[in-house]
């Protein structure tokens, strides 16, 4: 075990331990481990967490006080003033703000019906974040339904030779529900690539199942009731076009309404769509990360990062994506700042960052990424799948640093954590940092069964948290963030990623 003392004639006569991943002679004597002062310091800090209303308070404040904030909005600047105030007020230092400029989208109004031979049907859509707009006369045409956007890509990119050109692609793909949010990922791509796909094959538009669990999901070919259609909600999220592909519009339908077309389109009827709507491209605005610091001590230079992204999307509060993380880990370093007024300060400066803009261009992890690209980041991570319960720790260290990752394990057991791999996703923005800076990361797995019934729809609001759930994230990020400051040996450098 090393003392403090040694650790900082360390820490100053070893210049060049970061790029050797050396910052203690522990790292030559067998596995490294935590000192006990440390482990005891983290077990004080889970107690306070779960004793603490921090977090909730925090995401009240947010959510409520301020609600949606996509970037430039007035919500977006109110969110940037309450962060720094909330930071400070939680007792970090050097709270400051980064500002971007950039070029945001806004929502108008949109409306779809849906008209088969049996009858009309007003769909509950959400245009995709950076669609254009449709014509303002409105656009009538039939649909070309698929079920995966797979089975669109089977037919040749050339409007000749698909079903597509002249119509309004609809792409039924739909999100399994699973405790790790994999089904997000395999459904998500539609989203992404669907509008570029469809206009390629000569498309007017694009509309698509709501990538989402909202609404439950039914037997393929079973009608939905009027119970389910009570509970029709509509996902946003962002998608892109192809500078060489005309754009056209693109939306998202609930989940009860995707069935009602998957039933039509099983049973071979004839679909046509009469889609308005309107948004605004290209509005030039200002944004902001803000940052906080716990300040380190003998490793100061070195960066403990832990963020969440300030944004949300403009339906909802924002409390889940992402207002629980901007509370956790706000409150988290609120509780290590409290703890070093009076006892021990962290070695390696912990930085709460809330990016700008995540949800739309990553602009706030680009930004700080630049701003920062120097500072030598011990590790980054990110709090960004709303407020259940954490599961796993993960890392993406060096492999001589995996031991104290099963020391951290280890004590977030009774949280009802267990050990992960060297594999972690460090979050969106992180992993971003994480790929471009090659800086190393930790992944806390929250439980997310529940996270896409919500997730950016107007069903994103503060009766989705459980304030005893927030306290087991923010008891867990404390502990972690503290132990990753007070390591004895560099997580960097990153081993080799896959892609
Ligand atoms: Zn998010
Ligand atoms: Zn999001």
């Amino acid at each position: 075990m090393m003392n403090r003392r040694n650790s900082l004639k360390l820490g100053l006569g070893m210049g060049l331990g970061w790029g050797l991943g050396l910052a203690g002679p522990t790292a030559t004597a067998g596995p490294v481990s935590y000192a006990a002062a440390d482990l005891a310091v983290a077990r004080q800090l889970i107690e306070q967490a779960r004793g603490s209303g921090e977090a909730w308070r925090l995401a009240n404040e947010l959510a409520v006080g301020i609600g949606a904030r996509p970037a430039g909005s007035d919500g977006d600047r109110r969110a940037v003033a309450w962060a720094q105030q909330a930071l400070r007020g939680l007792g970090l230092q050097s709270v400051q703000t980064q500002a971007i400029k950039l070029n945001v989208w806004q929502r108008g109004p949109a409306s779809a019906r849906l008209l088969t031979a049996q009858g009309e049907r007003e769909l509950v859509l959400a245009a995709l974040g950076n669609s254009i707009s449709a014509p303002d006369e409105g656009l009538q045409a039939e649909v070309a339904w698929y079920p995966s956007l797979a089975a669109l890509m089977d037919e040749p990119a050339d409007p000749a030779r698909s079903r597509a050109n002249g119509r309004i692609v609809f792409i039924d793909q739909k999100t399994e529900r699973a405790r790790d949010g994999s089904g997000y990922g395999r459904s998500v791509g539609a989203r992404l690539n669907g509008p570029v796909e469809a206009a390629r094959r000569g498309a007017l538009a694009f509309g698509l199942r709501s990538v989402g669990t909202s609404g439950g999901q039914t037997p393929d070919g079973a009608p939905t009731n009027p119970q389910r259609d009570a509970q029709r909600v509509a996902h946003t999220g962002a998608t892109r076009y192809d500078l060489r592909v005309k754009p056209i519009p693109a939306f998202a339908v609930s989940v009860p309404d995707a069935d009602v077309m998957a039933l039509a389109a099983a049973q071979g009827r004839t679909m046509r769509l009469n889609l308005r709507m309107e948004n605004r491209s290209d509005v030039p605005a200002t944004t902001h990360n803000v940052i906080g610091d716990v300040p380190g001590t003998d490793l100061a230079h070195e960066v403990v990062l832990i963020g969440a992204h300030l944004d949300s999307w403009d339906l909802g509060q924002g409390a889940v994506d992402d207002g629980a993380g901007v509370a956790i880990v706000s409150a988290a370093a609120g509780l290590i700042a409290h703890a070093a007024r009076t006892g021990p300060r962290p070695r390696r400066t912990i930085r709460v960052v809330l990016f700008a803009n995540e949800e739309n261009g990553f602009d706030g992890a680009v930004a700080y990424g630049k701003a920062y690209a120097n500072v030598p980041h011990q590790v980054v991570a990110e709090s960004d799948f709303g407020g259940g319960r954490i599961y796993r720790l993960s890392s993406r260290v060096q492999p001589a640093a995996r031991p104290l990752f099963g020391q951290m394990a280890e004590l977030l057991k009774p949280l009802g954590v267990e050990a992960g791999d060297n594999d972690g996703n460090p979050g969106p923005d992180a992993a971003f940092l994480m790929r471009n800076h090659q800086w190393p990361g930790l992944q806390l797995s929250q439980d997310g069964t529940r996270y896409f019934d919500v997730h950016h729809t107007e069903r994103d609001t503060i009766d989705q948290l459980d304030p005893s759930d927030l306290q087991q994230n923010v008891a867990c990020w404390a502990a972690v963030t503290w132990l990753s400051a007070q390591a004895p040996l560099s997580f960097a450098p990153l081993p080799a990623l896959r892609r």
